[in-house]
């Protein structure tokens, strides 16, 4: 399996290779060159397998002929031993047709570890055989950064370094991060907010003899690696609900469209998904385009569900892609207009296709409170604020009939006490495991937003380890 650019002009790459881009050299997003399909018989046996062998069922097609797909049954293996749930992703009903698909076991209870802990793990083992280090640098709102110094910690081939908004990121979120120890991992504070850290991450990619010098590499969800990673929960929850006999539908908590991507991933495979729904907070772009058919997105506004609080959906080009009947110099004309005029329009038959399988709604703050206490009053269950926008969407959607819901799970409510309490009167109770990590000693350094002071920062800290040789790797 290859994987081309969905700018079209960049070299198509083996998993490995894409894996370890991130990005194509375009500025496009990989995707694969088709899409593997798995027949009624192999999803209905993936009914009872073990979380890892099941997911192995799923990625391994596109692993196909590359030297990642050695490493595939290990990686899983690994990876899931880290949850603490026996059934990895397990399903909770919370309404006569509604289920609630728990996301949130890893070890750093969002949704992000499920393939944050398989692309590390993929990165050092393809290093390692190449003989290579690579740099991570990314930038978080909060969660990602969090799953990343997990996933990444210790890891003898990659340095990383995560740049967050100085005073805006959850105070677990932050520990989360900087109490990490190994001197693999970097946590900068930069005095601004997530808008200037992702673009001193994006000047520096763009940079490209720093980022040759530095071997630079994303593991955020433009890397389809991450995307991957989470089509297989979408096919053992529905698998658990009835499929390939019966149609599921999904609702999914949104920022970036990387998670919900994966849910179309999971449909153009095979799976009888009825209906995607996309639930945003009150940062609505994706709602307003199904509504018009056009994509217009505005400025940023602080929510309750953070890892949400995102305009421009970067992995929407890919669905663009597919809307466009992968015609790669339509992508380049929309994200031209967008660049240009801060939005694009879909044609008539791109905009039906679109309708044709996703909704969209949005739930402002005052809905997501009470989605969140009517939850707890009517089944005792508490969930986080990212959970409740994706179970108020999945209630605007009267049409599904007998066709069950799966409300995706994003995150413990653990993770965001203060909203939780808030809404319910009760702090949500914290796994001890997090209690353990938030009281240990933080690493953290505090820089300006400034590119020169940061690459600096980067360049002077990678090359405080000692590099690998041909015989160490
Ligand atoms: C990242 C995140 C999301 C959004 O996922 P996307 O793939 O960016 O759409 C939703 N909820 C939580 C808790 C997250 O951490």
């Amino acid at each position: 399996m290859k994987f081309i650019s969905t700018r079209g002009s960049a070299p198509a790459l083996s998993f490995e290779g894409a894996l370890l881009a991130a990005l194509a050299e375009d500025g496009g997003l990989f995707m694969p060159e088709t899409w593997p399909r798995l027949s009624p018989d192999e999803i209905a046996a993936l009914a009872g397998l073990d979380y890892a062998d099941a997911v192995y069922r799923v990625m391994s097609p596109f692993l196909e002929g590359d030297p990642c797909l050695n490493d595939l049954g290990e990686v899983l293996a690994e990876a899931y031993d880290s949850f603490h749930h026996p059934a990895t992703t397990p399903i909770v009903q919370i309404g006569p047709n509604s289920f609630v698909l728990e996301l949130f076991h890893g070890p750093t209870l969002a949704f992000k570890d499920l393939a944050m802990q398989v692309v590390a793990r993929f990165m050092n083992r393809a290093l390692k055989r190449r003989g290579e280090r690579a740099t991570v640098v990314g930038a978080t709102s909060g969660d990602t950064g969090a799953a990343a110094v997990e996933a990444f910690r210790g890891l003898e081939s990659i340095d990383v370094f995560i740049l967050h908004p100085k005073g805006r990121v959850s105070d677990v979120q932050r520990r989360q991060m900087t109490t990490a120890t190994e001197a693999n991992i970097h946590n900068i504070a930069v005095e601004g907010t997530f808008d200037d850290c992702q673009a001193i991450v994006k000047a520096m990619f763009g940079d490209r003899e720093l980022s040759a010098k530095l071997g630079l590499t994303g593991i955020n969800s433009i890397n389809f690696a991450r995307i991957l990673a989470q089509i297989g929960y979408y096919f053992t929850s529905a698998v658990a609900l009835g499929a390939p006999h019966r149609p599921v539908a999904f609702s999914v908590p949104t920022g970036n469209f990387g998670d919900i991507f994966a849910g179309y991933a999971a449909r153009a495979m095979g799976l009888p998904v009825q209906r995607l729904v996309i639930a945003t907070n009150l940062n609505d772009s994706l709602p307003r385009a199904l509504a018009s058919g056009t994509f217009e997105p505005q400025s940023v506004i602080a929510t309750s569900s953070p890892s949400m609080d995102i305009q421009l959906a970067s992995n929407f080009e890919r669905l663009l892609f597919e809307l466009a009947g992968r015609d790669a110099s339509r992508v380049r004309s929309l994200m031209g207009d967008l660049r240009t005029q801060g939005s694009f329009a879909l044609s008539q038959g791109e905009f039906g296709q679109l309708c044709d399988l996703f909704s969209a709604h949005s739930a402002g703050e005052d809905v997501t409170q009470m989605t969140i206490r009517g939850v707890f009053e009517e089944t005792g269950i508490v969930v986080d604020p990212h959970t409740a926008v994706g179970i108020a969407a999945a209630q605007q959607e009267p049409g599904l009939g007998v066709t069950p819901i799966i409300i995706l799970a994003t995150a413990h409510a653990a993770k965001f006490p203060d909203a939780v309490h808030r809404a319910i009167g009760v702090p949500p109770t914290q796994p001890e495991r997090l209690a353990v990590r938030l009281g240990s000693e933080e690493r953290c350094t505090t820089l300006p937003a400034d590119l020169a002071t940061v690459s600096s920062f980067v360049v002077d800290h990678v090359q405080a380890s000692a590099p690998l040789t041909g015989a160490e790797a």
